[in-house]
């Protein structure tokens, strides 16, 4: 029998000049716009332990993570480094840029921006404060104007579906390269508008993107830790323009997903390295299911990005429309137990449908931890446990490895 629906949600196709979609969510899955929140934690949080990228905070896992890809993974990153390079680059000075044109009173600045953006490619763009809260410590000062303009590009959907696998990481980071252009020239376009615009990079990140996604009406957050987007759910490459430009704020938007996800559990069932926490917690303010790192890093690393979590979800492959209407006709979660949602092969390991789980043992989870100081200095003091205090030379050598990490300045280029 038919679910109660308690709300339909109504969103612009999934390119410019596609019809509009709607959305049913039934009422048992309804709980609130965006993802509940509470506000007093979540600035405590933020102005006590402030956040920085992980490009820092885990550089050592980030530096040997190279030393277990594949040759052709190398090749391909070390492509994306430098093709990204000139992208960052111009992102990181985009904000000192003057104007170009004079502000037209009589335009609608937000519309007129929007429109540009899904014209230039982008499936989805949305509006919303930008929250200092979530700047990460070393792009604190960099951050020059107070508005966010939420972007998402799609990642082709078929090589998607290969996941994990070399044409999935092609698209994967072959969107982050496009991207990467497209906000250069919507941000000289916001400039012709006589307007000031700052590129927060994808692949040199200001701060985890996602919430302002979310008080953006965009989607809302997964339990596998992605912004579920209507059309193509986690399957979006995600970035932001901050500007000065008079924009209209859209609204965050309740899409049953924050429920639904209770549901599901399929990307938590289907996650190799069982990294996925099934139940919510409260983490700095805000109820979400949580992923532990240090479960997902060394599967990332070694299996082509690994992405389960995101090729077995069904908003990813249906599209959140399809789902939605499935669940308020059965009550169920479409293609759950299927082979052709949750069914994956690893290399070596061979294919895992439903049910099944390649097998890892314990040693292949050890990885290095924390910053790329921190993990010199476990070593050190694992050597002078085994060894004891070194002799002069060996002293130095630690202190000249120390100096060499400080003085690289722990550089943020990299982001995944
Ligand atoms: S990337 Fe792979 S290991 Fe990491 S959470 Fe997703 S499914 Fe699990
Ligand atoms: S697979 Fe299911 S539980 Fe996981 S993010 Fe997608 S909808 Fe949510």
């Amino acid at each position: 029998m038919a679910k109660p629906v308690s709300h339909v949600v109504t969103r612009p196709g999934r390119r410019q000049g596609d019809a509009d979609v709607t959305i049913p969510v039934a009422e048992e899955l309804a709980t609130v716009p965006g993802i509940p929140l509470k506000e007093e934690d979540l600035s405590f949080y933020s102005r006590v332990y402030p956040q920085e990228t992980q490009n820092i905070e885990k550089a050592a896992d980030r530096e040997w993570v190279w030393t277990v890809y594949s040759d052709e993974m190398a090749d391909y990153r070390r492509y994306h480094d430098e093709v990204s390079e000139p992208l960052i680059d111009a992102a990181a000075v985009s904000g000192d840029l003057e104007p170009t044109g004079t502000p037209d009173p009589e335009l609608n600045v937000t519309e007129a921006i929007r429109s540009k953006a899904r014209e230039l490619g982008f499936n989805e763009a949305g509006f919303t404060k930008h929250d200092k809260r979530f700047t990460y410590t070393r792009k604190k000062r960099w951050i020059k104007y107070p508005h966010a303009i939420c972007l998402a590009l799609e990642q082709d959907y078929v090589q998607t579906q290969s996941i994990p696998s070399m044409d999935a990481e092609y698209a994967h980071f072959g969107t982050y390269e496009m991207e990467g252009a497209f906000l250069l020239d919507l941000a000289d376009y916001i400039r012709s508008l006589g307007y000031h615009a700052q590129v927060h990079s994808p692949n040199d990140n200001s701060a985890p993107y996602i919430p302002m996604f979310v008080s953006a009406g965009l989607g809302q957050l997964g339990a596998n830790g992605q912004l579920l987007s209507p059309h193509f759910g986690s399957r979006a490459r995600l970035a932001m323009i901050t500007t000065d430009a008079p924009v209209t704020y859209d609204e965050p938007v309740d899409y049953g997903i924050h429920e639904f996800c209770q549901k599901c559990q399929v990307c938590a069932n289907r996650c190799p390295g069982r990294a996925i926490v099934r139940d919510k917690v409260w983490w700095r303010g805000v109820e979400k299911n949580k992923l532990i790192y240090e479960r997902c890093r060394p599967v990332m690393a070694r299996y082509e990005g690994c992405a389960v979590c995101m090729k077995t979800c069904p908003i990813q492959r249906f599209g959140m429309p399809a789902v939605m209407e499935h669940y308020v006709e059965t009550g169920e979660v479409l293609g759950k137990g299927t082979h052709l949602l949750e069914g994956y092969t690893f290399k070596e390991k061979g294919y895992h449908g439903p049910g099944e789980l390649p097998q890892f043992d314990r040693q292949f989870f050890e990885i290095p931890h924390g910053r790329k100081e921190d993990w010199l200095f476990e070593q050190f003091k694992e050597r002078l446990m085994k060894e004891g205090v070194p002799e002069e030379g060996g002293l130095q050598e630690f202190a000249q490895q120390v100096k060499v990490i400080l003085d690289q300045g722990n550089s943020t280029i990299g982001d995944e």
